[in-house]
């Protein structure tokens, strides 16, 4: 265990599996007192359970974030339970593979509940915190982290409407992130490519199959990999603001 992040506190949506829960360990085995925030409380508790084990600190927070009600008691009960918060990763999301022209318009409207309006929605609540993190906090400074995705920045056919939300919260950072800069709160992106986790595993059953074929020939990063990113942005020095990571696997085009 390190401590470059002893004393602060860290909320990461979406920690209940995948990036998030490899975030959230990776996070707290830097010293950060981690908020667990996804639905499934079973499959937080065991992440919480891992990082206990390791001799971190954690705490579960179930909640949608797709509510603003919920987006926000996750930060409140972040800072009721932990007296501060330095660190979010914006993390949670979902990605519904398949033509437009043939898509339930609820795949729409999931992607962009979770992956536009949920970010926001927790973005908003932690930024007083956040904003009050960098003034006083142990680190003078804090960090927001959105994570995007390759395609965030390349869009191909089968995912327009996963191509629009993570272009937008590409666009969404730069912008947030000239508005905070004064503030010495660091805002910033991290784009992977595939990585070996459950997101595909949403898309409907008869398009499944052709999604993973499509990547079968790719060895995929690890979830570890991404958390080694957020890890690198978060640790960094305050004089250094990482504005953008891109990482893909190697085999990946
Ligand atoms: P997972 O499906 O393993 O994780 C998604 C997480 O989002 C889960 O913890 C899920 O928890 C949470 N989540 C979904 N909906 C909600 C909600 N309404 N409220 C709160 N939490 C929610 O996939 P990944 O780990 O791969 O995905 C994490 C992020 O990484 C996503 O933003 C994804 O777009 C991005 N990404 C992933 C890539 C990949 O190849 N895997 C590539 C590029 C980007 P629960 O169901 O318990 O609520």
């Amino acid at each position: 265990m390190s401590n470059d992040l002893m004393g602060t506190v860290a909320l990461v949506t979406g920690a209940s599996s995948g990036i998030g829960a490899a975030t959230a360990r990776r996070l707290a085995a830097e010293g950060a007192s981690v908020a667990l925030v996804a639905r499934r409380e079973d499959r937080l508790d065991e992440v919480r359970r891992s990082i206990e084990a390791a001799g971190g600190v954690a705490r579960a927070v179930a909640v949608d974030i797709t509510s603003r009600a919920g987006a926000q008691a996750a930060v409140d009960r972040t800072v009721e339970a932990f007296g501060r918060l330095d660190t979010v990763v914006n993390n949670a999301g979902v990605m519904l593979i398949g033509p437009f022209a043939d898509a339930p318009v609820g795949e729409w409207e999931r992607m962009v509940d979770v992956n536009v309006l949920g970010l926001l929605y927790v973005t908003k609540a932690a930024l007083p915190h956040l904003v009050r993190a960098a003034e006083d906090g142990p680190r003078r400074t804090a960090d927001l982290v959105n994570i995007s995705s390759s395609a965030g920045r390349v869009a191909r056919p089968g995912t327009a409407v996963y191509n629009l939300t993570k272009f937008g919260v590409n666009g969404f950072t730069e912008a947030l992130r000239q508005e905070l800069q004064a503030k010495r709160v660091r805002v910033s992106v991290i784009e992977p490519g595939n990585v070996d986790t459950e997101l595909a595993s949403h898309t409907r059953d008869e398009l499944r199959a052709g999604v993973e074929e499509q990547i079968r020939a790719i060895e995929k990063l690890q979830p570890e990999d991404i958390a080694d990113a957020v890890a690198y942005v978060v640790t960094s020095s305050r004089r250094v603001a990482v504005n953008e990571v891109f990482v893909r696997a190697a085999d990946q085009s």
